[in-house]
């Protein structure tokens, strides 16, 4: 339908220039690329969309995620009705989410200084996996990460309690940093 290209723009490069991450030079070529390429044109539409997609998802309370804080603030500034739960490592909170609410987020206080990657591991009170985030978003110096759950999911739950475990991921290994006890009662 859009014909081949004979060099396409690596997928990596699409992506960076999706989140206008390149320098202003590889900004460029990939621009006039594009005006004489239909193929990679089609396949910068297919990401755009991709991302329409999960930001929908999102939006609707379909998927987990941990989120930025720049993303938290701009949540708050779009109007969005949020709790916040923070919690300290070994710590436990009583949570809820009533209808009216968009999204609720728990503020997972951490050691978070020199690590590179951290990953997320929920699991309920049995100790059975529920689902496992990998390399997620973190700022280092907020010594926090930010765990928003599935909204929608989460508005059909009864009271029940989920246990969510940071592990900081390094060459040696895996090694925990902190575990928090969310005990959610319907709002
Ligand atoms: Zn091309």
């Amino acid at each position: 339908m859009t014909g081949s290209c004979a060099a396409p723009i690596p997928f990596g490069t699409l992506v960076g220039y999706w989140f206008a991450e390149l320098a202003a030079d590889a900004e460029q070529r990939v621009e006039e690329h594009f005006l004489g390429c239909a193929h990679c044109s089609a396949r910068l539409e297919a990401l755009a969309a991709l991302h329409q997609g999960i930001r929908a998802s999102f939006e609707n309370g379909a998927i987990h995620a941990v989120i930025s804080a720049p993303f938290l603030a701009t949540m708050k500034e779009r109007g969005m009705r949020l709790r916040e739960y923070p919690v300290a490592p070994g710590g436990s909170v009583h949570c809820t989410i009533s209808a009216s609410d968009d999204a609720v987020i728990g503020r997972l206080k951490a050691p978070l200084a020199g690590l590179a990657r951290v990953d997320m591991v929920v699991t309920d009170e049995a100790d059975t996996l529920l689902f496992q985030l990998e390399d997620v978003p973190f700022d280092p110096a907020a010594g926090e990460v930010l765990f928003c759950p599935a909204a929608a999911a989460l508005k059909q739950m009864p009271a029940h309690t989920e246990k969510v475990r940071l592990l900081a991921v390094e060459d040696a290994g895996e090694r925990a940093i902190g575990d928090y006890t969310f005990f959610h009662t319907p709002g």
